[in-house]
């Protein structure tokens, strides 16, 4: 227990990160510089508003809160963006995390939770990813994520950081009590964006590629919950604390859904048409991405119970219609 720096918390992740930590009995102190985040949604604990890349605010933070573990979801993560900007990934993402891997090891802060990516793993078609799969990102976003955990690594061998990295698949669903929720701005995800199109407040849905070498020709992707997923956190960091040492944990259920089947799941909970077309693939996507998540299961007790396609895009709905932050 004690103090946890949760950089990101006010983001989609690390705000339900937060609320977890709370009800875990730890202190999550949020440290976000509001690009992508919002204040509104740093509700269960103190706020620093800072960058990573500003290393002295950051020996700042860390000596006004004494925090015993890091949380780091801190990130750009549009992999779209990242094709047709590879330099502000490579900054923000590697070199902010540079700035806060030295910070906390300068202030003897050495258990590191991190948020990776199944992105690191690239497109290894009609596979399912496990945590020793080779990883050859085709994004600069996956590629930056990479380079993070080799910092980690690197950082374990120099000053004994040690480290959880949790590599996750693609994170959906809401906060069940509506207190925090998914609102990114510009959005670009999945189920969001179809749950505006479904209530009119955008153009219809555009599927990105239907010709990829699937049975009907649009993306899979493995869906987990977002309370499912901070879940795995706290349980890493329980891992960290008990002297378990560095692990690679994959964070998905092992199920793979086109992005057709999501629209038909959407459907039925909601019980409204989705307005869709179908339109070019966008660059970086892969094929197919399905998460080997025994590990998790089996090491870490991990159990992802509210991670069903529609759990989740109930979840979300619900937020949706009732949730938001202020602009
Ligand atoms: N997708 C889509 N239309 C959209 C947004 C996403 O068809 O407007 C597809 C995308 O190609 C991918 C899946 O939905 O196959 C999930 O994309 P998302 O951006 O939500 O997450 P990512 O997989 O990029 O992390």
């Amino acid at each position: 227990m004690g103090n946890v720096l949760v950089t990101g918390g006010a983001g989609y992740i690390g705000s339900h990160a937060c609320k977890a930590l709370k009800a875990a009995g730890h202190m999550p102190v949020t440290f976000d510089n509001l690009e992508t985040g919002w204040q509104d949604a740093v509700k269960f604990g103190p706020f620093e508003q800072g960058t990573l890349l500003d290393r002295a605010r950051l020996d700042e933070v860390f000596a006004k809160y004494q925090p015993v573990a890091v949380m780091h979801f801190a990130a750009l993560s549009q992999v779209g963006e990242s094709m047709s900007m590879p330099g502000l990934y490579w900054r923000n993402n590697v070199m902010g995390s540079l700035n806060l891997v030295e910070a906390a090891v300068a202030a003897g802060c050495l258990d590191f939770v991190f948020s990776s990516t199944c992105a690191t793993y690239g497109d290894q078609d009609n596979v399912v990813l496990d945590e020793n799969s080779a990883q050859h990102p085709i994004n600069a976003y996956g590629a930056s994520k990479r380079a993070i955990e080799d910092i980690l690594r690197d950082f374990e061998a120099s000053d004994g950081l040690r480290h959880v990295i949790f590599r996750y698949f693609n994170v959906a669903g809401a906060d069940p009590d509506g207190e925090v929720g998914e609102f990114h701005q510009p959005e670009t995800h999945l189920v969001p964006l179809m749950l505006d199109a479904i209530e009119g407040k955008r153009d219809a849905l555009t599927i990105f590629g239907t010709d990829y070498d699937t049975p009907d020709g649009t993306c899979i992707r493995d869906y987990v919950h977002v309370c499912d997923l901070v879940d795995a956190h706290i349980l890493g960091l329980k891992w960290l604390a008990d002297g378990k040492g560095s692990r690679v944990f994959n964070l998905g259920t092992g199920h793979g859904f086109s992005v057709r089947e999501v629209i038909d799941h959407s459907r039925a909970v909601t019980n409204r048409a989705v307005p869709f077309k179908e339109g070019a693939r966008r660059a970086g996507d892969c094929t197919k991405l399905v998460s080997g998540s025994a590990r998790a299961e089996t090491e870490l007790g991990w159990s992802p119970h509210r991670s069903t396609l529609k759990q989740m895009i109930a979840d979300a709905w619900k937020w949706h219609q009732t949730g938001h932050y202020d602009q």
